[in-house]
């Protein structure tokens, strides 16, 4: 194991990763007018092996839905009507501007290639990216834009092993991933932030995997309340490096708690309808208080209980770490953390990187027994 991991080392610092990923972006949107034009570089617009038109910086075309076919029209002109088109970046780097006229929506930069067809009534578009450039996007859409520069290197190395354990999800629909929570957030290039690009640059290629080489599933959430849950508490499926961790490091963050006030009438009601015999239990409200010092997986009174994921799930609360307290007429719930508490604390996470823990720290704090490695080296060691 031990030269196992100085290989990996050596080979993951002399890896520059490229390979280009299919994601559908304004996913959704039902988007049927559009404005698109280059920012940095040149485009080639073609259909299918015919080139259209080429267009230089800031040079726009208007792309609008006509039935099963794609009107293209520059400034003086119609280009013609088609079924599909292709927009492929010929200079050394290439993003574009896309605003979208129907529906409006803010202007947007996508880095790289376009493929656009008609799907419904509306644009299928297919943005054909480099890997880092759309990892660089999903750090800054899913990691917001004041972190430490630590911090989103560990989002990077998530996002990066997240798309690729994913890239099936929507093969049957002719691309790898969507742009919105269903996949990853993406909404375009990163620019807010000059550090999103440098930490994705420097970890290149590096994706978290198991001890058996697998890939892992990066799962990350905003605030896990000073406790981590296992995968099998969410999802069923127990993963060796899912596990329950107790992170002091978020507990006074943003997202740390919470509050919300239900009344006693209609938790009794709720419970009633999920099988509690509520009409055995003795004449003190106080029966329905509830402790949670460390997490727990069911809510019970006497021999009822229920699933905390369900009463989150049920009554739209920010996590299942919460006590109740009866207070006169009303359950008061204060709760702890903010989404499904599995793998990655991203507030956790945020406040390791200021405090000057490396991300690599970081991962390993929320994912037991993993290793990062290079895809190289991965490719490498799987080649019989
Ligand atoms: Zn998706
Ligand atoms: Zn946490």
């Amino acid at each position: 194991m031990k030269y196992f991991a100085i290989l990996i080392f050596f080979i993951s610092i002399n890896s520059v990763f490229s390979q280009r990923l299919k994601i559908r972006i304004l996913n959704e949107k039902n988007v049927k007018s559009l404005i698109f034009a280059p920012a940095v570089g040149k485009y080639n617009i073609y259909c299918d092996t015919l080139l259209i038109v080429t267009l230089n910086k800031n040079e726009v075309v208007n792309i609008i839905q006509n039935g099963d076919s794609i009107d293209l029209k520059n400034l003086n002109s119609k280009l013609g009507t088609f079924k599909s088109l292709n927009f492929i970046g010929v200079a050394n780097a290439n993003y574009a501007k896309i605003k979208c006229v129907i529906p409006s929506i803010n202007q947007r930069l996508y880095d790289d290639d376009f493929k656009i067809t008609i799907f419904n009534k509306s644009f299928n578009i297919i943005n054909d990216v480099e890997i880092e450039n759309y990892v660089a996007g999903v750090v800054e859409s899913e990691g917001g834009q004041k972190a430490n520069i630590e911090y989103y290197k560990t989002q990077a190395v998530l996002c990066r092993t997240y798309a690729l354990e994913n890239l099936t999800r929507h093969i049957l629909e002719g691309y790898y991933l969507c742009d919105n929570v269903h996949c990853q957030a993406y909404n375009g290039k990163s620019l807010s932030n000059f550090d999103i690009p440098e930490a994705t640059s420097s970890t290149s290629g590096l994706v978290i995997v198991d001890s058996t080489l697998n890939l892992i599933t990066a799962a990350f959430h905003s605030n896990c309340g000073g406790q981590t849950v296992g995968s099998e508490d969410v999802w069923i499926k127990s993963k060796s490096y899912l596990k329950p961790v107790i992170d002091s490091y978020c507990i006074n963050e943003r997202c740390a708690i919470w509050e919300k006030t239900i009344p006693l009438e209609k938790w009794k009601q709720y419970l009633k309808s999920n099988g509690f015999l509520i009409n055995n239990y003795p004449n003190d409200s106080s029966i329905y208080n509830f402790n949670q010092i460390a997490r727990k997986t069911y809510y019970r009174i006497l021999n009822d209980s229920i699933a905390l994921r369900k009463i989150r799930l049920d009554f739209n609360l920010r996590s299942t770490f919460f006590n109740v307290i009866v207070s006169n007429n009303n359950l008061l719930l204060k709760g702890r953390g903010y989404g499904h508490a599995v793998g990655l604390c991203q507030e956790g996470a945020m406040q390791m990187a200021k405090r000057g823990i490396s991300y690599q720290e970081i991962i390993k704090f929320y994912y037991k027994n993993t290793y990062i490695v290079s895809l190289r080296a991965l490719n490498f060691f799987k080649t019989p």
